[in-house]
């Protein structure tokens, strides 16, 4: 399929993530109007003025995160719950947190509909990440943040790996990678230039 073909040509290369993107119906996470462009790699508007990242995004930060069946994952910026719903296929459980309640809702039915059952959806600030639930094995951030949120990094357990957009608003954007050390010194990686989101405060006042 011309989908998986994009992404191994653009380097994505572990076999489970490819199954895992091949397994999630992208169609089913955009909305109607753009139904005819679900499996284009780009990203696409959805509800809120918010975006469903591009594939080989998605692709590229779920292999960088090195998932193992049994982590638990947190993300932060459920969306459309695309990401989640790959995520799932990938790990034990995930928890994704949209600051939207309208995405939080729509992305929690849509994932319940299509059986993925390990995923839950929280409509609150993921900024503050989900301290009741933590420590998690990897954490993704799926909005673009200026700083690196510290109080995302201290809900990492140790040897745990965190992937985010780094960068403002308007400027260049990186994905960085950080790895929680037994001692609890962060290791950071530099990765690829990206375009996401902002990562904002607080929920959302408007639905
Ligand atoms: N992962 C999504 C892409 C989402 S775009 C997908 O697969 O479709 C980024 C999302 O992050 C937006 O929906 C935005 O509302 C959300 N967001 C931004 N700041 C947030 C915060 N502090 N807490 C939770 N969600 C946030």
């Amino acid at each position: 399929m011309e989908f998986l073909l994009t992404l191994r040509r653009r380097g994505i290369s572990d076999a489970a993530v490819l199954r895992a993107m091949d397994d999630v119906p992208r169609a089913r996470f955009v909305e109607a109007e753009t139904a005819g462009e679900a499996y284009a790699d780009q990203a696409l508007p959805i509800s809120c003025g918010q975006t469903i990242s591009q594939p080989y995004v998605v692709a590229y930060m779920t292999e960088q995160l090195r998932l193992q069946p049994h982590h638990r994952v947190l993300e932060i910026g459920t969306g459309s719950g695309y990401q989640a719903a790959v995520l799932s296929r990938l790990a034990r459980e995930v928890v994704s947190i949209e600051r939207y309640r309208t995405l939080a809702d729509k992305a929690r039915e849509r994932l319940a509909a299509l059986g993925y059952g390990n995923v839950e959806v929280i409509a609150g600030d993921g900024m503050l990440g989900a301290p009741d639930r933590a420590p998690f094995d990897r954490i993704i951030v799926t909005a673009a943040a200026a700083t690196v949120p510290e109080v995302l990094l201290e809900q990492l357990a140790e040897g745990g790996v965190m992937v985010l957009p780094l960068g403002s608003h308007s400027g260049p954007q990186r994905i960085v990678r950080l790895t929680k050390g037994a001692d609890g010194t962060v290791n950071r990686e530099e990765l690829i230039a990206v375009r996401f989101v902002p990562l904002l405060p607080g929920k959302a006042q408007e639905l």
